[in-house]
């Protein structure tokens, strides 16, 4: 069996880089990080340019506060001693950028008293503060003196908000760079490791090591996905050793069974052989004698006709007939006749023993033996030993009026080539020589 279960497993694409689904994870963190620190960076940056926007005006507004009175009495007294250091005062004033006083005096043009900070002028998004300065002469009195403007330093706003954007943009990014490294930690310490654990251990598996279980490093109180994803591996697991001790049971118990159905059917064959070998000998065979049937001797007789002809070899035939069997039946009772029949074929086997000599029961008390390479006078001398041998058995039969014994009537025919083309003209000449060897007299040999 495979040490492993398939080609699918633990294999990769060799062509495909591994890529950690940490770092994918700290990616679309960072990537996240990024657009919401723009966010928050825009956000944060307005909130403190409103902030500043406020601040600075509210500090405007405690200068126009501090100064406005002192400078309309200056203005009403006409002190432009003071006026000019007051005047001073609130443009050196940090937030101040430009100041600008129009002094209104009764029958007098107005006069414009500027201070700017720098030299270029000041225009710009910082806020400006108009203010009509009232002199109070005597308690009650309001007259208007002048008009002063003091406009925010427009530099020293964006510095500041320059600075704040600046801290809030690195605190963003910090925030982001450490929430992605706690991201990155967190997935590998709870995630990554076990992921790759459990992947090894899968890779590893095998028919063999099927009995050991998925084991993660870590606290065993620790319940959620991945100890489900742990107890369903150990579970399949147990399922598929199961599975694969049944299938390999079973295929002990199918080959067992498969090498009883091989004995069963050897025994079976050997059976049938022997039982066609049986039916096969009883097909060509007499049952009584043992000897060749009629049949067996019809098969064989044409080879042997054949074979003569075609060699020029002599083929004689001797048709034997026991003489008065139907009274020795009648004398000694059927059993008798048969045992009598056994006999006969027993001594015409003695006889005619040598190989190419056949001897066939071809009928109730008649046998017809075939030898080859024998002629007419050679076939009489074997008739006549035949004759003999049964005479010396001394075969017992009181109804023969020809002999104590049993005797046989024997016609010897030769083949005759230019005659004959098949056996049965060879027979018939036997059959007749046989006809007049029961005339002459019976127990004899006619040629
Ligand atoms: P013949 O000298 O002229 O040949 O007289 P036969 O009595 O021998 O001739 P027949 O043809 O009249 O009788 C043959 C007898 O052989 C008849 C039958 O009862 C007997 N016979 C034939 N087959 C068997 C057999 O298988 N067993 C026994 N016991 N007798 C058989
Ligand atoms: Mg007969
Ligand atoms: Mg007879």
């Amino acid at each position: 069996m495979d040490s492993n279960f398939g080609p699918g497993s633990s294999h990769r694409s060799p062509t495909k880089a591994l890529s950690s689904l940490g770092r994918r994870l700290v990616l679309a963190t960072l990537l996240f990080c990024l657009f919401f620190t723009l966010a928050m960076v825009t956000w944060r940056t307005w909130l403190a340019w409103e902030s500043n926007l406020a601040e600075m005006n509210s500090e405007l507004g405690l200068i126009d506060q501090v100064f406005q009175d002192t400078l309309a009495h200056a203005i009403w007294e006409m002190d432009s001693e003071s006026l000019d250091k007051q005047l001073n005062s609130v443009a050196n004033a940090a937030p101040v950028g430009r100041v600008v006083l129009n002094v209104l005096r009764p029958g007098r043009s107005p006069e414009t008293i500027e201070r700017n900070r720098y030299t270029t002028g000041n225009a710009g998004a910082a806020p400006v503060l108009q203010r009509q300065l009232i002199a109070q002469p005597y308690l009650g009195a309001h007259e208007k003196v002048g008009e002063l403007t003091i406009e925010g330093d427009n530099q020293l706003l964006w510095k500041r908000l320059w600075g704040e954007a600046r801290s809030i943009v690195i605190t963003q990014i910090i925030q982001s760079m450490l929430l992605a490294g706690l991201v990155m930690t967190m997935f590998n310490r709870l995630v990554t490791i076990h992921v790759v654990h459990i992947a090894r251990h899968l890779g590893e598996l095998a028919p063999q090591t099927l009995k050991h279980h998925l084991k993660l490093q870590r606290s065993v109180d620790r319940q959620d996905e991945l100890s489900l994803l742990e107890s369903q591996v150990n579970e399949l697991q147990d399922n598929l050793h199961a599975h694969l001790e049944r299938q390999r049971s079973d295929e002990l118990a199918i080959a067992a069974s498969r090498d009883q159905l091989v004995e069963l059917v050897e025994a079976r064959t050997a059976e049938l052989r022997a039982a066609n070998q049986a039916l096969e000998a009883l097909s060509r065979h007499d049952a009584l004698t043992g000897l060749a049937n009629r049949r067996h001797f019809d098969e064989l007789k044409e080879i042997e006709f054949r074979r003569a002809v075609r060699h020029h070899t002599p083929l004689a035939v001797l048709m034997c007939d026991v003489d008065f069997f139907k009274i020795y039946n009648d004398t000694y009772g059927h059993m008798n006749g048969d045992q009598c029949l056994q006999q006969i074929a027993e001594i015409l086997r003695d006889v005619f023993g040598r190989s190419g000599e056949l001897v066939a029961r071809i009928g109730g008390e008649e046998f017809v033996v075939v030898l080859p390479n024998i002629n007419a006078q050679q076939a009489g001398d074997a008739a006549q030993r035949l004759r003999i041998a049964l005479a010396e058995r001394e075969l017992p039969h009181s109804g023969s009026s020809v002999s104590p014994f049993v005797t046989l009537s024997i016609g010897v025919a030769e083949l005759d080539p230019e005659a004959m083309d098949h056996f049965d003209q060879l027979m018939q000449r036997a059959d007749q020589a046989l006809y007049r060897a029961k005339h002459q007299g019976r127990n004899r040999v006619s040629l």
